[in-house]
């Protein structure tokens, strides 16, 4: 993303930093990026659904049903969904939070929805979960805002059931996730140092490139 001049990072372009460099390094300095593939939109559907919902809680002063009995506080009134922190003059950093709880009256506590097709109930939590917690956190507290100090990991899973025709049962995780948003600024740094250098080497975990090296001599056959 560039506005204003700046290039502006988000927590997936970190996230592919850490996936594979020359991939991030691609995207960020000549708009070259992976193609999407065939994928499946039910987890944006899922989000929709689910932010309607919560949506309709906004003006009251009871959380949503889901989530009442294990957190308290409201959501936040009005909502805003992004934030923006100019990190310097070339860069800035922003994000986009599925949800917002307020406690005690003024302290922020970022929630995103998680739609997961294993048991959340059995496993901890990703890396990059932790990171988009950092992350929000962080970004709340540079557009001055007091917050908790973590946030909320909403997972929903499809249960089994052998009623489903009385409606598909959904299991409703919430992982509270203590934010270290004091590590966000090293992350950018570091994405910076990046985009800043030679195009790095290929990850060796990623089938794409060395499917492209060995198929690319065959491109130049006339068939
Ligand atoms: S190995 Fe190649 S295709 Fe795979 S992520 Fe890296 S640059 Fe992209």
């Amino acid at each position: 993303m560039s506005k204003d001049g700046r290039i502006w990072l988000s927590h997936t372009n970190i996230e592919l930093l850490e996936r594979c460099p020359r991939c991030f390094w691609l995207a960020i300095n000549k708009k070259i990026k992976q193609p999407e593939g065939i994928q499946s939109r039910l987890a944006s559907r899922f989000d929709k659904v689910l932010k309607h919902y919560f949506n309709q809680y906004r003006n009251q002063d009871a959380l949503p049903p889901l989530i009442s009995s294990e957190l308290s506080g409201k959501l936040q009134n009005p909502f805003q969904e992004t934030y923006f922190y100019q990190h310097n003059n070339k860069y800035g950093f922003y994000g986009k939070l599925d949800e917002c709880l307020v406690e005690k009256g003024d302290l922020y506590t970022p929630i995103d929805f998680k739609t997961t097709s294993s048991d959340p109930r059995e496993k901890d939590i990703l890396g990059a979960y932790q990171h988009q917690i950092d992350e929000y956190v962080f970004l709340l507290q540079k557009n001055k805002l007091n917050t908790s100090g973590y946030g909320y990991l909403i997972f929903f899973y499809p249960d089994m059931s052998d009623a489903v025709h009385e409606g598909f049962p959904m299991v409703v995780k919430i992982h509270k996730v203590e934010a270290k948003p004091e590590e966000v600024e090293g992350r950018i740094n570091r994405a910076i140092s990046f985009i800043e250098g030679d195009i790095p080497e290929s990850s060796p975990n990623c089938p794409f490139c060395s499917w492209m090296n060995t198929a690319k001599s065959y491109y130049d056959l006339d068939l």
